[in-house]
């Protein structure tokens, strides 16, 4: 037994890190060493237990994770046996697997994966060819309705039958006709991606016995934030040795909206019987007045089984609470105590995070650093694979390994301009469908097709052979860089740009310029594993994988600016949590919900938790949010950290009305008074520093009383009665707070969207 591998390690780590056979359970409170003890026990396997790494399986939540996790493995026992552990997350391991069997479903094994753009675009298409009014039947609520289809698991033909509404029909025959053309164009969605999989392996049994016995150990972090389709396929995976360990905490689920079940994990030990549960309480990350602010906030959720935490890393500073006049002032704060703590304190840009409920308050805080000239990253902010030029790039690329797909034909084209028109495509769809052929095969007969006059068939016939020379230097297997430089000048792509050298074009130059260190990157870093397709097939999807939450770049001493959600497993030495205010966090739709209250709280466990040394909790008394203007109350997250652990002597460099306000409990500040505007300070108080508040006054109108109790439970497919309009069905449901807004499928109407606390609406 290598003592290296337990080193430091506290007596029940140890024993989750050896506990090798047979199913295991590890629950545990942030920081405690959960993600460690995973890392360790896959080391252990291999090094002690001298089990072949391939026989290893471990899933993260996200790309990054899974990459850190292999750095870790390989730091402790050597790169090349970490590397042939199967470490990735649900999406990746699902594409693996289907890059290896899903021909045995009737795909090909180099389809493309279909990002919302071209998901958007297409559901687009088909309306329109069906003749749907889009502005009536918004596209992207028809997506979400086949989304929402698919995770049920339900076929266009399970669909077709239960719908009764219009919008259910239109839904109906918008699915069917979607993934005819993604089966066509041999592409598939995200949602696909894992329904396949458990598909696959329901359907093909020496697949599935396959991966049974392949995977002897099976380890899953994060596991409270596994949905049931993730439940199913790591069930089906299991079933041969049943050496299944999972790590989770219930406190942290916060991927309710999007379909994790907290259930599952507290399941485990009755899914799995003989199950050892491994409780670890001591917390390595950060200090006990921190704790003991997490622990205090997380006690007032419902129902949940109390832990004990501590850790002996000392009590550390206090939590620094600060309420600004408005968000720019909350903005500039954080700016000072930064540029103050790197001055002063010996620290470095990337100690610092930021974290906030919802990405449109980045933008506030992004200026403001930007003007101070503080470098920053902003994960889950980068727009860079959704500009245009990138995205034309990428259809090309997707085109050259998979000639059918027929969505990126569409979009390149002719892009450059190649003269050819509208009609001239229709004419090719129809002539491609009645052969039943993609779109690029259709284009290369061109010549047979009678309709078309000759100009216009050669234009077509050069854009055929075009793709063919590309093809063919993707069978000459040239590097993902050369390629892409050969789709550059080939396509005359970078010439079009540089004809006309306008600000916009050269952006895209740049940007252009930019991607090809993305692919030099990917040239560089290239291993084929046993199940690859091709270099370009697996560049294409690792693209297509890139998660929001993903492209944290470690080596920059950069501060980081993230959501909430996406900040889980990490940590930072300083974290910022802003717009620590009621109707943001906790969210407007939390508010009136229990249950998405505690799921809200969750968040704020997560949120106070990333923070190693030294916590803040900011807001503002006005704020521009969503286009307006809001005054809000102090969260009630705050309130719930016992004072001992706040100081608030930052209040104090405020005026004196908002020093008293600050001083004052949390209750007693906010006394909501009658007539009072629907969020924010009563009416009639003194505004900080005079401000006029009149305007927010005014936008923020009265809302429907009916409402407020109603909207506890808006969700889509709720009937409702319009005043005007009758009956309609909600088919979805956005924003946050006041701005929440329902789409709402109406029979006489089509879609219309109200403001759910507005309207005049009623639930029936
Ligand atoms: P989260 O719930 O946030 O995912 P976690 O339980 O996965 O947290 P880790 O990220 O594994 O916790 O560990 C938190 C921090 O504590 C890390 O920096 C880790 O290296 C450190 N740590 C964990 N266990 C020990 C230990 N026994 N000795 C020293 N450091 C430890
Ligand atoms: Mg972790």
């Amino acid at each position: 037994m290598s003592q290296e591998l337990l080193k430091g390690m506290n007596p029940q780590q140890a024993e989750a890190v050896t506990t090798t056979e047979g199913p295991l359970l590890i629950m545990a409170g942030a920081g405690s060493g959960k993600t460690r003890v995973l890392t360790h026990r896959v080391a252990h396997l291999i090094q002690d237990q001298k089990v072949a790494p391939w026989r290893i399986l471990a899933i993260t939540f996200t790309n990054k994770a899974a990459r850190e996790m292999k750095e870790r493995i390989a730091d402790l026992i050597g790169v090349t046996d970490a590397n042939r552990v199967w470490i990735s997350t649900f999406h990746a391991m699902a594409v693996r697997m289907l890059r290896r069997d899903i021909d045995k479903l009737g795909y090909k094994r180099d389809f493309t994966i279909i990002d919302a753009g071209a998901q958007r675009t297409l559901v687009k298409r088909i309306l329109k060819d069906q003749n749907v009014d889009i502005e009536k039947f918004d596209p992207r609520s028809v997506l979400s309705a086949i989304s929402n289809a698919k995770n049920a698991m339900e076929t266009p033909v399970g669909y077709a039958k239960t719908a009764n509404d219009i919008f259910s029909k239109i839904v109906a025959k918008a699915y069917a006709a979607y993934q005819k053309q993604l089966e066509l164009a041999q592409s598939v969605d995200f949602d696909d991606l894992i329904m396949l999989t458990i598909e696959l392996l329901e359907q093909e049994p020496e697949v599935l016995a396959y991966y049974q016995d392949k995977f002897e150990y099976i380890h899953v972090d994060e596991y409270q934030d596994t949905n049931d389709a993730q439940y199913r396929l790591i069930q089906l995976l299991a079933a041969g040795w049943k050496n299944l360990a999972v790590v989770g905490d219930s406190d942290q689920s916060i991927y309710g909206w999007r379909g994790a079940n907290l259930e599952i994990i507290l399941n485990f030990e009755k899914d799995y019987l003989g199950a050892k549960k491994v409780l670890l309480e001591q917390n390595y990350r950060s200090t006990q007045i921190i704790l003991n602010a997490a622990n205090d906030v997380i006690a007032n959720n419902h129902g949940r089984i109390s832990k004990n935490l501590w850790t002996d890393n000392g009590d550390g500073e206090k939590i620094t609470y600060h309420r600004s006049n408005s968000d720019r002032d909350e903005a500039v704060y954080i700016l000072g105590e930064i540029t103050n703590q790197v001055k002063n304190k010996n620290r470095q840009y990337r100690d610092f995070a930021i974290l906030y409920r919802a990405n449109a308050q980045s933008r506030g805080i992004e200026e403001a650093l930007v003007k101070a000239n503080i470098p920053y990253t902003m994960v889950g902010g980068s727009k860079f694979y959704e500009r245009k030029e990138i995205r034309d790039i990428l259809a090309y690329l997707s085109l050259i390994t998979n000639p059918a797909d027929d969505e990126s034909f569409l979009r390149v084209v002719n892009e450059p301009k190649r003269g050819l028109g509208d009609t001239s495509i229709i004419k090719l769809r129809a002539f491609a469908s009645e052969h039943n052929w993609p779109l690029l095969e259709a284009a290369a007969n061109a010549h047979l097709m009678n309709d078309l006059q000759s100009r216009a068939q050669n234009k077509l016939m050069d854009f055929a052979i075009l793709m063919q020379k590309l093809i063919q230097q993707e069978q000459f297997d040239v590097s993902i860089t050369d390629l892409t430089r050969a789709v550059y000048q080939e396509t005359k792509y970078v010439e079009t740009l540089k004809v006309s050298p306008t600000p916009e074009n050269e952006n895209r130059l740049e940007n252009l310029d930019e991607f090809l260190t993305v692919t030099e990157q990917f040239d560089k870093n290239y291993e084929p594993d046993e199940d690859s397709v091709s270099k370009y097939v697996d560049f294409m999807s690792e693209l297509a994988l890139v998660s929001d939450i993903d492209n944290v770049d470690q080596e920059d001493n950069n501060v980081t600016l993230m959501t909430l959600h996406a900040a889980k497993g990490l940590e930072f030495p300083v974290v910022f949590l802003v717009g620590m205010e009621e109707s943001i966090f906790p969210s407007f739709r939390a508010i009136i919900d229990p249950k998405q209250l505690d799921e809200e709280r969750r968040l704020a466990y997560v949120g106070i938790t990333r923070a190693k040394e030294k916590l803040y909790l900011t807001n503002a008394y006005s704020r521009m949010l969503y286009g307006k203007m809001s005054n809000n109350m102090a969260s009630r997250f705050i309130d719930e950290i016992s004072p001992k652990y706040l100081d608030m002597s930052a209040a104090g460099q405020l005026d004196s009305y908002q020093a008293r306000e600050a001083s004052l409990p949390f209750a007693r500040r906010f006394q909501p008074a009658t007539g009072t505007t629907f969020q924010g300070r009563p009416v009639g108080q003194r505004e900080p520093n005079n401000r006029n508040l009149t305007s927010s006054r005014q936008i923020h109108q009265a809302p429907n009383p009916d409402n407020l109790e109603q909207s506890v439970s808006w969700s889509v497919g709720d009937l409702v009665t319009h005043k005007k309009w009758g009956t309609g069905t909600v088919v979805k449901v956005n924003g946050l707070g006041e701005d929440m807004e329902l789409d709402v499928a109406f029979e006489s109407q089509g879609i219309k969207r109200l403001l759910a606390a507005f309207a005049p609406i009623k639930k029936q």
